[in-house]
């Protein structure tokens, strides 16, 4: 309601995650009017900043170009401040919360807490929270927004579970996974479940393999530090890309609650054997040229050490033992430092049976459909299929149904995932966030080989800066089923 009162207050806001997402996504909503009438949003860290300071770093990131956004980002700076203290200290919470009553003054209160801090801090803030900025008020709504990483494998990502669990209901944490809040991941549930053309085709009957893509074209560029204790497979697939194959492979769940939707994820899960080594190629990128300009291998970012073999590559198949998915493998496919920066979904169909028609280059089959979802960048979906080639001829050629977003919504603004993801916070709608028994599942699956990585039992192979990959990439996907075909051509749409 209107008369309601909503504080979000953002911990770590002296970081790179604050400026960089949460602060413009705020304004992204606020601009669009979507933030509640009455609200407030401070800022909380360690750091000494001025007030000046504080908006300054905080909006560094915003576009604000148009009189109407100038007028909407001048408002938007009047809703902000900014409260200086620690993570473990009793005395910085009380002093806090008194900041944040202060301006709480009509009908309902919603507090929003959003931990932009590294985990080593998450669970003493999350308990002074709790101690001094928790409101007791039955009526009142207390909202707890936690960000990656949750955990480094199966027993940390417990603990720190039991951590939060302690003064926090499940009710209370959104898990963020970024991947959630975008509008092709979104779309995924749309296009399986709300056409009867996908839907039916959804099935190891039709799909021969399924790959999902990960590219960066950029290396760890100076945060290899953090980057070096993680790796590719617990930084983006243990979490992004398998939240993707559970939005591909779940059942239909039977509404768009949240509840609904975790437990189909969740059963997804659940029938994925853990990965083994046999099912991963791993790689790390050495210096490489790209556009004539040399570029640096991971080991010579400065926070690597110089025998790490921590990958940044990796390419993993998954199995699904299920009545819709046994013998369909999922290929996973995440890398830095690569020739392009995509994530995408590329579904391969099953061969024809019996072909009748001469075929490009003379081949003897068809090549096989492919449905492409392109996650980022430029979200798209398109089909290639084989159609006659027109004219005298009666050829199989491979040709596309195409929608580009850019040409077929070109007046719709695609909002950022966190824009997306904090409505849903504000909303109290938790469909679009991690529940727990997700993660706990995800990490069954991945950690015994993390482990093995860990103590150094599988070596990454090299691959330079700007190439597809490590040699035995392309090896790797056909011996998990993807056919490539190389007779494709694509005449990008006159815009
Ligand atoms: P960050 O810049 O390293 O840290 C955020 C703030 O936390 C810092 O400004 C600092 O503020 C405080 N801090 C840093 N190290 C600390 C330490 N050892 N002990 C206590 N306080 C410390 O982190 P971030 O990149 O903003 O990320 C915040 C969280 O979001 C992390 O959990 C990260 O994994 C996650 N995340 C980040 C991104 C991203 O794009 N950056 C993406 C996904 C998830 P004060 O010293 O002023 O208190
Ligand atoms: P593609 O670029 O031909 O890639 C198809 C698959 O083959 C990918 O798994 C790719 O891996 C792999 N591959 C690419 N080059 C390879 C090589 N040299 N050796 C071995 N494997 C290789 O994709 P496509 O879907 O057929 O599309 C062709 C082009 O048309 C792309 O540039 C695409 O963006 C464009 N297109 C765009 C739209 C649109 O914007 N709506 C629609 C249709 C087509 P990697 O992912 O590692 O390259």
């Amino acid at each position: 309601k209107d008369s309601d009162f909503c504080s979000i207050v953002v911990f770590g806001a002296s970081g790179d995650l604050a400026y960089k997402k949460t602060f413009p996504a705020l304004f992204g909503l606020f601009k669009n009017e979507f933030l509640p009438p009455q609200i407030q949003i401070i800022g909380y860290a360690r750091s000494k900043m001025a007030h000046d300071d504080f908006i300054q770093r905080v909006t560094q990131k915003i576009k604000a170009e148009s009189d109407e956004d100038k007028a909407a980002f001048k408002k938007f700076v009047g809703l902000l401040s900014y409260v200086q203290g620690k993570y473990d200290e009793a005395d910085s919470y009380k002093n806090l919360a008194k900041a944040i009553a202060k301006n709480e003054k009509t009908g309902q209160i919603s507090r929003i807490f959003y931990m932009a801090i590294p985990p080593s801090v998450f669970t003493d803030a999350a308990n002074n929270i709790k101690a001094h900025c928790y409101l007791k008020d039955a009526k009142a709504e207390n909202r707890l927004v936690v960000e990656k990483p949750f955990g480094k494998d199966s027993e940390s990502s417990r603990a720190l579970a039991q951590d939060l669990a302690k003064n926090w209901s499940e009710e209370e944490i959104y898990r963020i996974d970024h991947y959630l809040g975008k509008e092709m991941v979104k779309n995924l549930m749309v296009l399986r479940f709300a056409n009867v053309l996908f839907g039916a085709v959804w099935h190891r009957h039709y799909i021969h393999n399924v790959q999902i893509s990960f590219k960066e074209k950029f290396g760890t560029e100076g945060r290899g530090g953090y980057f070096d204790e993680f790796g590719i497979l617990r930084d983006v697939m243990q979490n992004h890309m398998m939240q993707i194959l559970c939005h591909f492979a779940m059942e239909r769940p039977s509404s768009l609650s949240a509840s609904d939707i975790h437990d189909e994820k969740v059963k997804v899960l659940r029938a994925i054997s853990p990965l083994r080594q046999d099912d991963v190629l791993l790689g790390q990128y050495t210096a490489g040229t790209v556009d004539g300009q040399s570029q640096p291998g991971y080991l010579d970012d400065d926070g690597v050490p110089n025998d790490s073999q921590t990958p940044t590559f990796a390419a993993a198949a998954f199995h699904i033992h299920n009545e819709r998915w046994e013998g369909v493998p999922f290929i996973l496919r995440a890398g830095k430092a690569l020739n392009e920066t995509k994530t995408e979904i590329r579904v391969q169909f099953a061969d024809v049976a019996g072909n009748i028609f001469p075929c490009a280059n003379g081949k003897k089959a068809p090549a096989r459909n492919e449905l492409v979802i392109r996650v980022q960048p430029k979200e798209a979906v398109y089909m290639k299929f084989m159609n006659k080639k027109p004219g005298l001829s009666q050829e199989a050629v491979e040709t596309e149904l195409d929608l580009n977003y850019d040409s077929r919504y070109a007046d719709v603004k695609i909002p950022d995932a966190y824009e997306a993801l904090l409505l849903d916070v504000m909303r109290g709608d938790h469909a679009n966030f991690v529940r727990n028994d997700e993660l706990k599942a995800a990490w069954a699956i991945f950690t015994p080989l993390l482990h093995q990585i860990d103590r150094g039992e599988i070596k990454p192979a090299k691959y330079a800066f700007g190439s597809r990959g490590p040699d035995g990439l392309d090896a790797f996907v056909e011996r998990h089923g993807f056919l490539r075909s190389t007779s494709y051509q694509w005449t990008p749409p006159k815009i």
